[in-house]
């Protein structure tokens, strides 16, 4: 007994010690370190390598939550103090190099991406790492450290283009706020306006929609007028290219549908000098697609019928990590995107190997594990066989939902978007 207590103990000690909390003011200025990087691989391998930093004018994310403890995400950026010790910073996200790495085309070749993250200035010597998980393993290993000196030369500090951006509405300081930005992408000059009611038609889609209704408080909307040279997007599969700002294109991964852009670059160059902790680009087309990635950016049409629940979906991937619900559909991935003997991370799906980490205290009692798809357990939140692309092995918390087929958002998946909201907002740490 005494043991058990000195080790509690111990661990309490650890824990506090590591998650200390960082004061803010102690450690940076409310500006932000852009930092774009390499992401060079296949599907066996991957590594990182640094491209440029930048000092960027604004930092509207949390201010109290430093550290991200949802470990959503295949790759985490960490900031330690310059002994390397202490973590002062946190964030995980995801990049579509990540997803290619699991196409067939990544078993052939190797390809390098550029990707790019923001955090808050540092005011001292720091020490950087960005880590990628191991499919394998779930756990995140080292693939870049970087010494920050925030008064090195080699830090860019010029200003870059300054687009028009529409305040589309403020609710208060960007940093106990979320700053959703919407960026223009495929809109000619004159074409302004119709972004600006294409915008401001996602905002009202967005904060129709259960939970994110009761939550419209709490965002910042904005709207970067990025100027294309041509309408519309790249539509590879039919010989369609366009000159657009961002580069975005269907046939991402030889999928028809599925619109993306690999251009970080361009894409951290719209939104330099304004706050931002959700990007949505807007496409100017009338075709039914999209994608998004957590912590990296959605992306929807701005005029086929289905796009403002389109627009809620792909949101759901960027805002709140939440994985593809459905298991019928075309998916340019091999087996290996979820692997069965591991648990994913994303919060709405469960391999069951470890459910209790997942949305297990939200079952009503004496719900079977799994459940079939019986009268009364229809329309309850249980643990439905198919999902993340996969009929057999992965489970998900309602026949319907958002992430399936555009029903609203079941119970796992809005408790997902509410603890995100609370992260953001720092209103819990
Ligand atoms: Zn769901």
């Amino acid at each position: 007994m005494k043991t058990k207590m000195s080790l509690l103990i111990l661990f309490l000690l650890f824990v506090s010690n590591n998650y200390a909390q960082i004061h803010f003011d102690d450690w940076f200025e409310k500006k932000s370190l852009r930092i774009d990087f390499a992401l060079n691989g296949n599907s066996e391998y991957q590594k990182a390598a640094l491209q440029q930093m930048r000092e960027e004018p604004v930092w509207g994310g949390p201010v109290k939550n430093l550290i991200d403890k949802s470990y959503y995400g295949g790759y985490y950026v960490n900031l330690y103090d310059k002994t390397g010790k202490q973590l002062i910073y946190s964030r995980g996200f995801n990049t579509l190099f990540e997803e290619w790495r699991s196409t067939e085309q990544a078993k052939n070749e190797t390809q390098s991406w550029t990707n790019s993250i923001s955090i808050p200035f540092p005011k001292k010597e720091t020490v950087l790492e960005i880590t990628g998980r191991d499919r394998g393993d779930m756990q995140f290993h080292v693939l870049l450290t970087l010494n920050i000196d925030p008064s090195s030369i080699f830090i860019d500090r010029g200003k870059l283009k300054e687009n028009t951006v529409i305040q589309i509405q403020y609710k208060g300081d960007p940093s106990s706020k979320i700053d959703l930005v919407f960026i223009a992408e495929g809109y000619t000059a004159g074409e302004e306006k119709k972004f600006e009611t294409d915008a401001k038609k996602f905002t009202e889609s967005l904060f129709n929609t259960p939970p994110f209704d009761m939550h419209r408080d709490d965002f910042n909307v904005w709207a970067v007028g990025l100027e294309s040279e041509e309408s519309g997007t790249d539509v590879s599969g039919k010989g369609v290219f366009k000159n657009t700002a961002l580069n975005s294109g269907y046939y991402t991964f030889g999928l028809s549908r599925y619109l993306t852009t690999p251009d970080m670059k361009s894409i951290r160059d719209a939104v330099w000098n304004i706050p931002c902790d959700a990007i949505f680009i807007v496409v100017n087309t009338d075709m039914y697609g999209g994608g998004g990635m957590y912590n990296f950016y959605a992306m929807g049409t701005s005029d086929d019928a289905r796009t403002p629940v389109v627009f809620v979906h792909e949101f759901g991937h960027s805002f709140a990590g939440l994985a593809d619900e459905y298991f019928s559909s075309e998916v340019a991935y091999d087996d290996a995107f979820f692997s069965l003997k591991t648990e994913p991370w994303e919060p709405n799906i469960t391999t069951l190997i470890d459910f209790e980490s997942k949305w297990k205290d939200l079952l009503p009692a004496n719900t079977p594990i799994p459940t079939l798809l019986e009268d009364k357990y229809k329309d309850k939140i249980g643990v439905y066989e198919g999902g993340g692309y996969l009929s057999k092995g992965i489970y998900r918390p309602m026949d319907h939902c958002m992430m399936r087929d555009y029903a609203p958002f079941c119970p796992a998946c809005s408790r997902a978007i509410l603890r995100m909201i609370d992260f953001l907002t720092d209103r819990t740490d």
